[in-house]
């Protein structure tokens, strides 16, 4: 295949291998034009979001008999402003059946209701929380906005909240002050928790015991170590596992997340792709790979899930589907 890059000083007769339709004559500065529109291939950076997913489903494979849920995606990212209905499209028919739209602030958590109540054909539902990056965004007005949105029929959790203590964009103890009040929420409306946590993993249990969690949470995103992933099935959470563990890099720990998840008790195991972020890097070569993180992809992520426990894919998505249906309360 051709692109602009190969071309450039690229000989004539080279490319009349590829393509004998340039001809001979044809002066080099204007050879990409000689070449007939159907001929010209666009390199991968100039390629779209949209073509570069579909042609990732093609290299994975078939995927129609896939009924996925993808229960951490943050749809009402700005990223995904020009292209959201696109993308749910290309969910279904990657066979991502429900998606589950991460609300992280009061402001994504509103957007997040919109996005669920214009699209009524998507099966979009979302969580209402604060992520603790946004903790010092909170004040007295943040817990009955949380409570109006948990209202809404298509709002199955509270969250994302939590502790994020790597880089502490709000103070420690701000953080925790409304990870307990979110709790406490959950609690009093016996809502599901969606649970974020990042090197806090001591206070982030010990709030959990503190508030006396009694309705179901998922640590999203699971990131940590043995000892903490097995804390967290001692506590009863539910673990969410993205795209994190298709990360081959030696530095990154997927390798290390890879071995820890046969410790997650089958009924507590879900998949997320947590987009835009987290691309996964199973989709070789690199240059293939799509820019931003979308549902379509979430195929990829059952794929690394089976491997790492050496289990078939169709069951992985069985079992994931079936926990996140009664985990959400999803119809
Ligand atoms: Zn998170």
């Amino acid at each position: 295949m051709l692109s602009p890059s190969k071309l450039i000083g690229s000989k004539l007769s080279h490319l009349r291998r590829f393509c004998p339709c340039i001809k001979a004559s044809a002066p080099s500065f204007c050879i990409y034009k000689v070449l007939p529109r159907e001929h010209r291939v666009m390199s991968a950076a100039k390629k779209s979001q949209g073509s570069l997913v579909e042609e990732a489903l093609v290299q994975y494979g078939d995927t129609s008999m896939l009924d996925l849920i993808d229960i951490g995606i943050n749809l009402a990212d700005p990223s995904f402003d020009e292209d959201r209905d696109a993308v749910t499209e290309r969910a279904k028919k990657a066979g991502v059946s429900a998606c589950i739209i991460t609300g992280s602030s009061l402001r994504s958590s509103m957007r997040a209701r919109d996005i669920c109540d214009t699209s009524p054909g998507a099966s979009l539902y979302f969580t209402a929380g604060v992520h603790p990056h946004e903790a010092k965004s909170c004040d007295g007005n943040t817990l009955s906005a949380l409570r109006d949105l948990a209202g809404h029929p298509r709002c199955c959790a509270i969250g994302e909240c939590g502790l994020d203590f790597n880089r502490n964009f709000s103070p420690p103890q701000v953080q925790e002050q409304w990870f307990a009040e979110q709790v406490k929420l959950a609690n009093e409306l016996q809502k599901p928790l969606f649970l974020h946590c990042r090197d806090a993993a001591e206070r982030f249990t010990a709030i959990l015991r503190e508030e006396e969690l009694s309705v179901p949470a998922v640590a999203h995103c699971f990131t940590g170590s043995r000892e903490e992933l097995a804390e967290y099935c001692r506590m009863g959470l539910h673990i969410g596992i993205t795209g994190w563990v298709c990360d081959d890099r030696a530095d990154r720990g997927g390798a290390e997340l890879a071995q820890l998840l046969h410790l997650i008790p089958p009924d507590k195991l879900m998949i997320e792709t947590d987009g835009p972020y987290l691309v996964p890097r199973t989709i070789k070569p690199a240059k293939a790979r799509p820019r931003r993180n979308e549902p379509a992809l979430l195929p990829y992520v059952l794929s690394a899930v089976a491997d790492a426990l050496a289990t078939d894919k169709a069951q992985v998505a069985a079992q994931t589907s079936t926990n996140a249906r009664r985990f959400f309360g999803l119809e």
